[in-house]
Order: structure tokens, then sequence, then C-alpha cells
């Protein structure tokens, strides 16, 4: 831990305390030992054979120097950050707690693999006290080129950004921000940010303009056509329920629409594969003849009784309001711009039949 009390009960940073002096730490109240060296992160360490839940948690350098970086950086742009904030109503520790715009923040830099559950007990803790969480992930946990369970529990929102995912590199001190409003997570949709060298403020962090979609390639679509016939051989589970779909509707892989493996913008958040719930949804507008016309209302009540009737499921992301409508729409411009939807008037559209000949 980096922050002790001395012995008139006053706050002091590894950093900053005195060789001889003596601290203890502030949730045990027991003794520590300053241990400041050169490689070494300034920091407090209880005695081996203590029993604080401090000490048992073990933190290593990378968490250490982490937060320590955090918490300059913040200080560096005038925030006022507190560092190792106990929050008593909910027996949580904030790694740094700092005030931005008249709302507190947590700052949870996660180094080591944590349950889906510790993670969503967290984050409505914090809530509970009306206090926003910002998961930081460590270098062990950053965005690799797919989602992982706790990426996903990680991405946070704040309005003027969008959605984002945070990683923190301890080593080479450098604070990757990734717009998780893109479709497609490639590094090109990433922003790094050296924090000691770059005194950046929260507002230079800017969202990029983010497509809504993106188009199925030739390639793409051949990619995963393999895929379907691999899953279907080896009868995966989390296939089982679009080819029961595929089989109800006399569907064949090679045959399926090439919309249908298009990528969505923010689709991250639902949890049904995302070739089955557009199969649905286009299954449903196939039935209309053609030259009907289809309003949005009319195509957002189908989406809300297919998420009501669990044949759509959302991801639980507690850190998230529900984003199921902007995917909606993401969806009708995409059906729009593949001329399976010809606009009519505004939020109207007339199907074209001849896209759905499959
Ligand atoms: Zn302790």
């Amino acid at each position: 831990m980096i922050i002790a009390e001395s012995v008139s009960g006053i706050k002091v940073n590894a950093k900053k305390a005195e060789r001889q002096g003596k601290y203890f730490c502030s949730l045990c109240k027991e003794q520590v030992i300053l241990k400041r060296g050169q490689i070494k992160v300034p920091h407090f360490s209880h005695r081996q054979d203590s029993d604080c839940s401090v000490h048992s948690e073990g933190e290593t350098w990378e968490h250490m120097k982490g937060k320590c970086d955090l918490y300059d950086w913040l200080e560096l742009i005038g925030l006022e950050p507190e560092m190792e904030v106990y929050i008593d109503s909910i027996s949580q520790r904030a790694d740094v707690l700092f005030k931005w715009m008249n709302q507190l923040y947590a700052i949870e830099y996660q180094c080591s693999p944590v349950s889906e559950n510790e993670v969503i007990t967290r984050t409505q803790g914090y809530q509970s006290v009306s206090i926003k969480p910002l998961w930081i992930a460590g270098n062990k946990l950053s965005l690799k080129d797919k989602l992982s369970v706790l990426n996903r529990l990680f991405i946070m929102e704040e309005e003027q950004f969008g959605r984002l995912h945070l990683s923190y590199n301890a080593e080479i001190e450098q604070l990757e921000v990734s717009c998780m409003g893109e479709p497609v997570l490639s590094s090109s949709k990433r922003c790094r940010y050296c924090l000691n060298k770059y005194a950046t403020s929260f507002n230079e962090i800017k969202e990029r303009k983010a497509r809504s979609f993106r188009a199925a390639g030739d390639c793409d679509k051949k990619k995963q056509i393999m895929l379907l016939h691999k899953m279907r051989h080896h009868n995966v589970r989390q296939y089982r329920s679009l080819f029961q779909l595929m089989y109800e509707h006399n569907l064949v892989i090679d045959r399926l629409p090439t919309i249908i493996f298009s990528e969505i913008s923010e689709e991250w958040a639902i949890s049904t594969h995302p070739i089955e719930w557009k199969l649905q949804l286009i299954i449903w507008l196939k039935e209309y003849s053609d030259s009907s016309v289809i309003t949005q209302d009319r195509i957002e009540k189908e989406f809300y009784y297919l998420i009501g009737k669990k044949f759509i499921n959302r991801y639980f992301l507690p850190n998230l309001k529900d984003n199921s409508h902007t995917i909606l729409l993401h969806f009708i411009a995409l059906l729009e711009n593949q001329k399976y939807l010809n606009q009519v008037e505004e939020k109207a559209w007339e199907i074209n039949k001849c896209k759905y000949n499959w």
C-alpha cells in the first residue's frame, strides 16, 4: 500500500514518509514497514504474519506503480485525487478517488484476474453511494483482439466521450483508450497516451467519429461460413439455437444472406450470437410482401418483443446504460445501406423483396 498513517493519524504517502518515522495501516492499525529503494515503488508493507485484508491481497509492482502514476497524473491536471480510500459504508477500497465535473470517480486498476461477479458487486457497491467506478485493465487484462468477459464489464460510458475501455501499461506508462462505439477492434481505433510526458486533460481524450457498421466483405463472409460449418460439425453449444433457427426456416449455411455477417456498432453488448439476432430480424422482415411499408416503430416493437421473449439476450453490464436501441438503429441503417429497405419517408421503409430470395 502507498498510504499509511503517522503516529498522529495523518495520512502519509510512502514517497514522502520519513525513514525513521513510525507508520500504521489505516485499516488494521498495525505498524507497517516503509520500503523505498532505487527500483521499487515506495510503499508500506505489513509484517509477514499479518492477517490484515490489505496484506493478504498481496500487491504487485504493477498495481502499485500504476495507481501511483494515475494518481500523479490526476494531480498534475488539477483534480485533487485521493489515494487508497476505504469507503466504510460499502467496505470497499478504491485505488484512487477523485472528483470531476461534480461526480466522484473510483479508479479500480485491475491487474490480476478477478471473477465476473466480483466486478459486478464492486461496481454496484460504488453505484450505491453515487460513485462512478472507472475500471482500468492492467497489462494481463488489457484489450486484445477479442473482447473478454472482463473487458466487456470494464467498459464505461461518459456522455462526452461515448463508451470507452481503458487499459494502463505501468511499464511503459501508457494509457490506452479504446472507443467502443467502433464495430471493429483494430489498433487504429485506439488512442495511446503517455501519462508522464503528456499532461493531457480529460477533455483531450475525445471519441473519434464512429462508423455505425462495417459491411461484410466476400472474404469475411467466406471465413464466417467456414466457421459455421465447423461449429455445426462439432455441435458447439453457443451455435445450437442459431442452427435450430435455420432448421425451422429451411435455411442452409451457404445461402445465408450476406448482411447478417456484417458487424454493427456496439453489438458487443448483445450476448446472442451476432449472426443469430440479425437473422431473426431478417427472417421476420422476409414475411412481408414486396413494397410493403414498414415503420421504425414496428421494427422496434419486434426487436423488443424478441428481447422480451429472450430470443435476443443482452449481457448484464451494470456500468452502462441499455444501448439496445442504438444497436437497432445501426442495424436499420445497415438494412437501408444494403438495400433491404428503401426509405420512403422519415422512419418508414419499403421492403425490397428481391433481397430476400435466400
Ligand atoms: Zn492492515
